[in-house]
């Protein structure tokens, strides 16, 4: 078995035992191998074991793997999770299935504008600061249901759910505390009539934290292709 092969295994290990311990169906969590960096052959070692979603965040690495793999996996699924600038908009609404970063209605326009008509609307997360001053990215939590709301009127995106990436921290009250947290604002929008179904939450360090507090999709990196040079 490959490294990453085994770095799978292991994960999805992690995954049901997180999900056991937590009361749920681990079939609720989807594994998104973020393979930002790696070279395609290591992706392609993921696939042999039945990987299908693939997350990226930076887009020039990422086109030529999505293309180049296009004609031998069609059934992938591509996620972008990085930052989104307006000259990017065109590339992520052609190539990718899912984005997880949405922050700036401005942007989200660009996307529902520019998604092709022949593909199914483009999956959508919110991106969330639940840790304050910590990280630059994502809308404070009293503006996301504003947002949620005027991207409801953009027919080529479906907005599913929240997403989020809390300090780095190893004290897993704190981890639990983030999580639940962008859990409460979501389910804060489903009571407002939303029907969000997506909690991206929970990476390497901390998916366990994130799985027992609703996570639907964590995206894991590390735990699967090793350290990032
Ligand atoms: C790199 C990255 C990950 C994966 O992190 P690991 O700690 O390597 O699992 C998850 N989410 C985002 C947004 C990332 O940029």
């Amino acid at each position: 078995m490959s490294n990453i092969a085994q770095g799978i295994e292991t994960v999805k290990q992690r995954i049901l035992a997180a999900a056991i311990a937590a009361n749920r169906d681990p079939i609720e969590v989807t594994l998104l191998a973020i393979s930002k960096t790696r070279p395609i052959d290591d992706i392609r070692a993921a696939i042999a074991v039945g990987q299908q979603h693939f997350g990226e965040n930076y887009l020039q690495d990422a086109l030529p793997k999505i293309a180049s793999l296009t004609t031998e996996a069609p059934e992938l699924c591509w996620h972008f999770i990085g930052a989104i600038q307006s000259n990017k908009t065109s590339d992520i609404a052609q190539h990718f299935d899912w984005v997880h970063t949405v922050e700036r209605l401005k942007i989200a326009k660009r996307l529902n504008d520019q998604r092709p008509e022949g593909l199914e609307p483009l999956q959508v997360c919110l991106q969330v600061n639940i840790s304050g001053e910590t990280s630059k990215s994502g809308i404070a939590a009293d503006e996301v249901q504003a947002l949620a709301e005027a991207i409801g009127s953009l027919p080529r995106l479906k907005l599913r759910g929240l997403m989020a990436i809390p300090a780095a921290t190893n004290d897993v009250a704190e981890q639990q505390q983030a999580f639940k947290h962008l859990r409460q604002i979501l389910e804060h929008l489903n009571q407002q009539g939303f029907q969000l179904d997506t909690l991206s939450m929970g990476m390497s360090n901390d998916l366990e934290a994130a799985i027992a507090q609703g996570s639907t999709l964590v995206r894991i990196g590390t735990a699967i292709f090793g350290a990032r040079a």
